[in-house]
């Protein structure tokens, strides 16, 4: 096994890599910016390098300082956790180029399911069905025009390099299209530098749902099953749920052997999820994250496999624990993304956390980096805490997230808990499965 690892990243989801690693007898270096010397996962991994100022072009996307903090450390792998270096192909190259291990896929992996573009072509050729639109990019207005009239307004405009919810536009007609494409094409270039755009049929109250994969070098390709991710503000995610609700098991079972021959095809290796849209029964891919999810945790309630423990035995060439037969699902879980957000406008805050108490008790989990004191800068993704609630049932679980939340205290700065406390006691929640435009449009309604 690695003796040591590098995290490159912060808050939860580097704690939760160092827990990882602690109970896989590794020791961690954790890297961290200026503005983080406060930060949990500094303070429990066992070295920390600063590398870098604030911005994180300067710290945490810095990947010759990471690389120096390698050499530095003697660190053999790097989890890059998820947003930040974690799907930058030319990162996890430069890693083995020198000799490091990067834990994810290959690197050629990365690459062809980055762009989201090129990722829908090949799944396309895999048998897996994808969300209709243009084959390949916009060559020019004219063209998204064509296309656009051709699958039926609205549509959706995309950026082949989007993520985080960001780089989409919804358009109407023709006049709206040549007003938004320009915009949309100079914003992607400076926000993911390039300026390549796709256009899919804008699919109306669907529900997102997507498919947790697992590969190994010895031949395994294990599906861990599906996650609903249905309640999302902006095109980003607020509460998960696993398995989804209201889906014939027939229909998910297709959906699962889809996922894994499509992995076989590629050679695909380590922890990757595929994204659907779920519509009058039928599923369209959207997009594969090569990558730990930030709502991983709600899978491995429900399975009982620890998918970063794998993602690191994998990296380093084990073969999978368990078999796909030996992967039952049991029970119900439910995750709530706390922010750190202004309730009414849902601008991120940020600020001092004067008091936090965490809930506790049967059937919680608490995935967090903050402490009573901790000052939240407002340089990162305002993600606070994920609370993680497992239960017998789908109903058991939700009354149990809405006692986890009625015990939770985080004092000093503003959060969605509320928000959640809403979702959670809303009827058409609680009757089962909403699609993705739930929340926006009955935000004010709940
Ligand atoms: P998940 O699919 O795991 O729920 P999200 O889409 O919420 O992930 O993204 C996880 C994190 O990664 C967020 O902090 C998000 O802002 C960031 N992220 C994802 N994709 C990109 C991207 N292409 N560019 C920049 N940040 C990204
Ligand atoms: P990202 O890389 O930002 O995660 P995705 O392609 O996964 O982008 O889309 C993010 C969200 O946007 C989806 O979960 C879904 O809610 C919505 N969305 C994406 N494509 C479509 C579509 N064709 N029709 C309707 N909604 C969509
Ligand atoms: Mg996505």
């Amino acid at each position: 096994m690695f003796e040591k690892i590098l995290i490159a990243n912060r808050g939860e989801i580097a704690v939760r890599i160092n827990r990882a690693c602690q109970e896989l007898g590794i020791s961690t270096v954790a890297i961290h910016s200026e503005a983080d010397r406060d930060s949990m996962h500094v303070r429990i991994a066992d070295e920390s390098v600063c590398i870098g100022p604030s911005a994180v072009n300067k710290s945490y996307l810095n990947t010759h300082a990471i690389i120096s903090a390698c050499e530095i450390t003697g660190a053999q792998a790097v989890h890059p956790g998820y947003g930040f270096l974690s799907e930058n192909a030319s990162f996890a190259k430069m890693l083995e180029d020198h000799k490091l291990n990067f834990i994810g896929p290959k690197f050629q992996h990365i690459e062809m399911m980055g762009d989201k573009i090129q990722a829908k072509k090949i799944m396309n050729d895999f048998g897996v069905p994808v969300v209709p639109g243009s084959e390949g990019k916009i060559k020019d207005v004219e063209h998204a025009i064509r296309i656009s009239n051709e699958i039926g307004f609205p549509v959706l405009l995309k950026a082949s390099a989007g993520g985080g919810g960001r780089g989409m536009q919804i358009v109407k007609n023709d006049e709206e299209l040549r007003k938004v494409l320009p915009i949309l094409k100079q914003e992607a270039l400076s926000f993911f530098g390039n300026s390549d755009i796709y256009v899919e049929k804008f699919i109306d109250s669907p529900r997102h749902i997507e498919i947790q994969v697992m590969c190994d070098t010895h031949g395994n390709f294990l599906h861990l099953y599906e996650r609903d991710c249905s309640v999302q503000r902006r095109n980003q995610k607020v509460i998960e749920e696993a398995l989804a609700p209201d889906i014939s098991e027939d229909n998910k079972n297709k959906l699962y052997k889809i996922c894994t021959d499509a992995m076989s095809r590629m050679g695909y290796l380590g922890l990757g999820t595929l994204e659907f849209l779920y519509s009058d029964g039928n599923f369209y891919f959207m997009e594969m994250n090569t990558r730990i999810q930030v709502e991983h945790p709600i899978t491995e309630m429900i399975t009982r496999v620890d998918l970063v423990r794998e993602q690191i035995c994998i990296a380093h060439g084990e073969k999978i624990f368990t078999t796909q037969e030996n992967i039952k699902p049991l029970g119900h879980s439910i995750e709530c993304r706390i922010n750190a957000e202004n309730p009414e406008t849902f601008q991120p805050s940020a600020g001092q956390v004067q008091m936090y108490h965490a809930p506790a008790g049967n059937g919680i989990r608490l995935d967090t980096f903050i402490y009573s004191g901790y000052k939240v800068p407002h340089y990162y993704d305002n993600l606070l805490a994920k609370l993680i609630v497992t239960g017998r049932t789908r109903n058991h679980a939700i009354k149990r997230a809405l006692r986890a939340l009625n015990e939770i205290v985080i004092d000093g700065i503003q959060t969605n808990i509320d928000l959640h406390k809403k979702i959670l006691s809303s009827n058409d929640f609680k009757q089962g499965a909403v699609p993705i435009n739930w929340l926006e449009n009955k935000i004010d309604k709940i």
